[in-house]
């Protein structure tokens, strides 16, 4: 076995799951909490599924070194939403589906839409936040 190194991890994804028709505003609140707390690429907004996600949802991209003080905020601050947080490497089928973590219930996703294989990985991208606190 030749062990991976975390040196493979570019950023990571926080996928932000919700209901349109029930849960939105939970999800606006989860998102104006991260604004005020941590620089990140905040995502659109997908009130249809898009890609291998099977709910709306937003993303959250964000930097290596985020991940230690944003990922224990959205444990305790997810209210009731499931969250997927993946690294993005070369292998965004993998990243996706295998080896990412889960806050709240894990959904189901399409592994068929994405590659296998994408070189570049996915960056964090530039912060479109400003945090206030
Ligand atoms: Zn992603």
């Amino acid at each position: 076995m030749t062990y991976r190194s975390t040196g493979e991890i570019v950023s990571y994804h926080a996928h932000v799951y919700f209901d349109p028709g029930t849960s939105r505003g939970k999800a606006e609140r989860l998102r104006a909490g991260v604004a005020d707390r941590f620089r990140v690429r905040l995502g659109r907004w997908h009130d249809v599924r898009v890609g291998p996600h099977d709910a709306a949802m937003f993303q959250i991209a964000f930097e290596v070194a985020l991940f230690d003080r944003l990922v224990p905020w959205l444990m305790l601050n997810h209210e009731g939403l499931s969250i997927l947080i993946h690294p993005n490497t070369t292998r965004p089928r993998r990243d996706h589906v295998e080896d990412g973590i889960w806050i709240g219930a894990k959904l189901k996703l399409h592994p068929e839409r994405l590659p296998a294989e994408q070189d570049p990985p996915d960056e964090a991208g530039e912060p479109n936040t400003s945090p206030r606190f």
